[in-house]
């Protein structure tokens, strides 16, 4: 793919750049070494002063970064800023716990003295996604950097720009050389930064290709990886639930933007009780919610990222017709340049169809009838992934008893289902494998060492 970025409003190439050549990532990978020789020695201190100004930095400039990844991705700019705002938040939670997030932890054995220590691991290769082009980034990297790491980005090709503001903004904050930097450069070189000796470990946030793809480069070298890849998020309505309520969430939880998120509802399994009354106050919500130009402040749904992932979802809505869903509202294709796609609700949607056994990554709600609790739990776990799933019930203890059957890696009761620095994060089944933030996100890049003296 080349490496460019397009204005998903009008085609139009904004900015075209030359993959970095042989020599070039052959410095990065240099530069990288040399800062995480001497990072891994910081004080916590030392490395948390960078990432409080870096925290300053993003917080002063989100109209800019909010405004650029409207231009380059579509995304509307109020939840870019939002997203800014969030990397200020991990960069400072990071940078106030990583200390004791990381202390050594004493263990009782036969030895005079014992502890576990988490130790950096070195460079960090971190491949990550368009679609939050700022926090898919931060949320790998102020972790792996307070434990004292390395990080070598190679961002989505569609997402250069802000690749390398990111990188900026690390350098105008104080972070040595080598320590984070963006190399610019395509899928295929993927697999040969991993066989690097000079790269410990990899993250990935991704598709699952993508996912098999890194894990096997990574098996073949072994080498530590983390993998972060898509999800079809069950949202279950229970007869007991708030049905205005879960409506009103249900649209945030699939429109959010503009239905590219890997922890967006996908499925929304209803009971039979109350399938009608959710589905008219769902549709009546999602055709009120504004699709638009992403630089417009009242626009909730922007253009999708690229003109190729719409055509993609449009052929998953077309598929999922075919063997019998009805579409209730949107699930046509707007005429005109931009990568626009409607609101779509489609109905009678089981398994068999795209829509609920493919990820839908775009502003399509897949509507399943249940015949009851178990039913919707069975409905809920018939699926490839495990990433997020929530459950709407006025009974918090059902509630939990469900969520403690839901597989997935996280379960939101009566909740949107969103990332936070002191939740961990992650999937288990096809949604990958590893954890993000919180406490074990950090250790995920560390060595755990136990050190046992007589
Ligand atoms: P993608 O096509 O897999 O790309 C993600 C990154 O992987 C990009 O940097 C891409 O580089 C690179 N890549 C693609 N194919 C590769 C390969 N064979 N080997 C090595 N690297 C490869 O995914 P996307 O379209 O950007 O993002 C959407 C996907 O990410 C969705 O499935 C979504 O659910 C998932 N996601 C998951 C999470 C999570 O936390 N679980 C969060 C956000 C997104 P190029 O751009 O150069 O191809």
């Amino acid at each position: 793919m080349p490496i460019r970025s397009v204005n998903p409003v009008t085609g139009d190439v904004i900015a075209s750049y030359r993959a970095a050549d042989e020599g070039e990532i052959e410095r990065a990978l240099a530069a990288a070494e040399r800062g995480a020789g001497d990072w891994r020695w910081r004080s916590f201190d030392e490395r948390a002063r960078p990432m409080r100004d870096v925290a300053r930095l993003l917080r002063a400039s989100k109209v800019d970064h909010a405004r650029a990844m409207a231009l380059e991705m579509g995304k509307p700019v109020a939840q870019g800023e939002a997203e800014v705002e969030k990397c200020a938040w991990v960069c400072e939670h990071y940078a106030e716990h990583a200390e004791a997030l990381l202390k050594d932890a004493p263990r009782a054995t036969d030895a005079s003295r014992c502890f576990v220590a988490f130790e950096p691991l070195g460079v960090v290769l971190a491949v990550m996604p368009w679609n939050f082009p700022f926090w898919q980034v931060f949320r790998a990297a102020a972790p792996a950097l307070m434990a004292g790491n390395a990080m070598l980005l190679k961002h989505a090709s569609n997402v250069p720009a802000s690749a390398l503001a990111i990188a900026k903004l690390m350098r105008d904050a104080g972070f040595p050389n080598g320590v984070f930097q963006t190399l610019l450069v395509g899928a295929e070189a993927v697999p040969r930064l991993i066989d690097d000796a000079r790269i410990a470990a990899v993250t990935l946030t991704g598709s699952e290709a993508a996912g098999a793809s890194v894990a096997s480069a990574a098996g073949r070298a072994i080498k530590k990886c983390v993998l972060e890849l898509g999800g079809s998020d069950p949202f279950i309505v229970l007869e007991d639930a708030d049905v205005a309520k879960a409506a009103c969430v249900a649209t945030d939880a699939r429109l959010l933007n503009s239905g590219q998120s890997c922890i967006a509802a996908k499925r929304f399994i209803v009971v039979d009780a109350v399938h009608d009354a959710f589905m008219s106050r769902f549709t009546l919500e999602m055709n009120a919610r504004r699709v638009g130009d992403p630089l417009a402040r009242e626009t909730a749904v922007g253009p999708q990222a690229r003109r190729d992932l719409r055509d993609e979802l449009h052929a998953q809505v077309t598929r999922s017709v075919a063997r019998g869903a009805r579409v209730v509202c949107g699930g046509e294709v707007p005429a005109g340049p931009g990568a626009f796609y409607p609101a779509t609700i489609l109905a009678a949607v089981e398994p068999g169809m795209s829509a609920f056994d493919e990820e839908t990554f775009g502003p399509v709600a897949a509507v399943v009838r249940a015949r009851d609790e178990s039913h919707a739990i069975a409905l809920a776990n018939a699926s490839r992934f495990g990433l997020g799933a929530s459950i709407w019930t006025a009974d918090r203890a059902r509630g939990e008893r469900i969520a403690r059957q839901i597989e997935a890696g996280c379960v939101f009761v009566n909740g949107l289902v969103k990332s936070d620095p002191r939740l961990a994060f992650g999937g288990i089944k096809r949604s990958g494998f590893g954890r993000e933030l919180d406490e074990i996100g950090i250790r995920e890049f560390t060595n755990i060492k136990s050190i046992w003296i007589a």
